[in-house]
């Protein structure tokens, strides 16, 4: 059985089991993550493994057997042990498993994306290639960091045309599936059919494109088969980690063919996103956006800095333990989920106590530190503030502007630059900057307990 068939009787599986609120959080947090890639006959064993590596998961779905059993046993006609590895070990490459065919996502649609300075052009020109009349960026060439929502992309324009459009041809793949299907039909001496198949398509989304790094043959079926799409024009869409310069081991034909039409890329998102995306993902599930509501968002929000489906497992932690336990999901809950799960240590080192602190300090308001009043007694005390939370938290330049009644970006950056130089020279203000930060971290940690 390979991966798609066995991650599609997976999803089988998830589907019979009951659909009551409870298990159906617990389905989406705990178990849909979990991505099957072998199923061992003899052993009885299908192998899982969990995107973020840990044994929390595989502890889970151990206690959970009673339930997941039946329904394995129902989709598979025998019962299967369900193990679950860590993702280092196991033998095949991570990875979103390829669906193949005409399968979309259904929540990976342009209305479920949040689209802010770091991905606009990357919408947009999605959007368009999604629109009929836009045939002017062929080939696009998507590329940007893991889990910043290139499959997402891929699926939503493969959507929308399918709605508008239920006659065309679309084809979602990528290269590991690519690959995959490619050395099938050649073992089987079926390349006709191969071709066939891909050759009249009218849109081609191809995933995760650097995979096919040094697949010579592959690599060769993958120009063949866009030069014939483009030259019948055809839309082809490819996403990659990297821009085409970047690709080393592809060889230079194609990374021409990818430099042909348009490049976008997209950049982790900054604060202002990162909220907007958690914010529209809470609404999703239904959750009350109450100021406690509010405040937990904004912790993982500032601390979970680049990859969204981090994001998303934060908040879907936070609130798969607040069913489970029964607590209310407050601060000191989303607290002790993200250093438990993400390692990540979430400081309470918020913009607000920051100001409190050096105003304090320095016998001044925190008004003051706001205002733009110039003169050094201000000024001074402003510029550390504004190091500080450079520092300490996850906030943009321009959002640190805001903090400080709307200041320039290219201000904030100078304050920041002054301060660190100076901390080199000034054992004195160095002194200072340690008491202050001994205060915000000590306030922290007795908060937390
Ligand atoms: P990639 O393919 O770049 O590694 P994915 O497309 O798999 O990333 O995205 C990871 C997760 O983050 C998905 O659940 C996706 O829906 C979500 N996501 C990514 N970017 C956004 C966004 N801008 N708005 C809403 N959800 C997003
Ligand atoms: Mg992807």
């Amino acid at each position: 059985m390979n991966k798609t068939e066995l991650k599609k009787n997976w999803n089988k599986v998830l589907s019979l089991l009951p659909q009551d609120q409870m298990t159906r959080i617990r389905i989406d947090t705990w178990f849909r993550p979990l991505q099957p890639y072998r199923l061992h006959e003899e052993g009885g064993v299908i192998y899982f493994s969990s995107p973020d590596g840990d044994n929390f998961t595989a502890g889970l779905v151990r206690r959970n057997e009673n339930m997941l059993g039946p329904a394995v046993e129902q989709v598979f006609g025998r019962p299967y042990r369900i193990e679950v590895r860590d993702q280092k070990e196991t033998e095949e490459p991570a990875g979103d498993i390829p669906e193949e065919g005409g399968f979309f996502n259904p929540r990976y649609s342009f209305e479920n994306f949040v689209s802010g300075p770091n991905n606009r052009l990357a919408v947009a020109v999605c959007l368009a290639v999604a629109d009929e009349y836009s045939r002017e960026y062929n080939p696009l060439f998507i590329y940007g960091g893991s889990g910043l929502g290139k499959t997402h992309l891929l699926h939503a324009i493969g959507q929308e045309v399918r709605r508008k459009h239920p006659e065309k041809r679309i084809l979602y793949i990528s290269s590991e599936a690519f690959v995959n299907e490619y050395v099938n039909f050649a073992r089987t001496n079926k390349m006709e059919e191969f071709r066939e198949k891909y050759r009249k398509l009218d849109i081609l989304l191809f995933d995760d494109v650097q995979f096919i790094a040094g697949k010579k043959e592959t690599e060769n079926e993958l120009f063949h088969t866009f030069d014939s799409l483009y030259n019948a024009g055809k839309q082809v869409v490819f996403v990659s980690d990297k821009p085409p310069k970047e690709l080393g081991d592809i060889p230079e034909r194609l990374i021409t063919r990818f430099q042909m039409g348009m490049i976008a890329d997209i950049q982790p998102p900054d604060y202002e996103t990162r909220k907007a995306i958690l914010i529209k993902k809470a609404e999703q599930e239904a959750l009350t956006l109450d100021p406690d509501m509010m405040d937990v968002l904004d912790i993982i929000a500032q601390n979970i800095p680049s990859n969204i489906r981090e994001l998303e497992g934060a908040l879907n932690r936070v609130v798969a333990q607040g069913a489970l336990t029964g607590e209310k999901i407050t601060k000191q809950l989303v607290r002790k989920v993200l250093t438990e799960v993400f390692h990540t240590k979430s400081s309470e080192i918020t913009p607000t106590a920051i100001k409190k602190e050096v105003a304090n300090y320095f016998g001044i308001k925190v008004s003051e530190i706001e205002s733009s009043k110039r003169s050094r007694y201000i000024a001074y005390p402003r510029q550390i503030a504004i190091y500080l939370i450079r520092k300490h938290t996850n906030l943009s330049l321009p959002r640190i502007g805001e903090e400080f009644g709307g200041r320039d970006h290219t201000t904030i950056l100078h304050s920041y630059d002054k301060i660190s130089e100076e901390i080199r020279l000034s054992e004195d203000l160095r002194k200072t900057v340690d008491i202050l930060e001994h205060h915000l971290t000590e306030e922290f940690s007795t908060e937390t307990v």
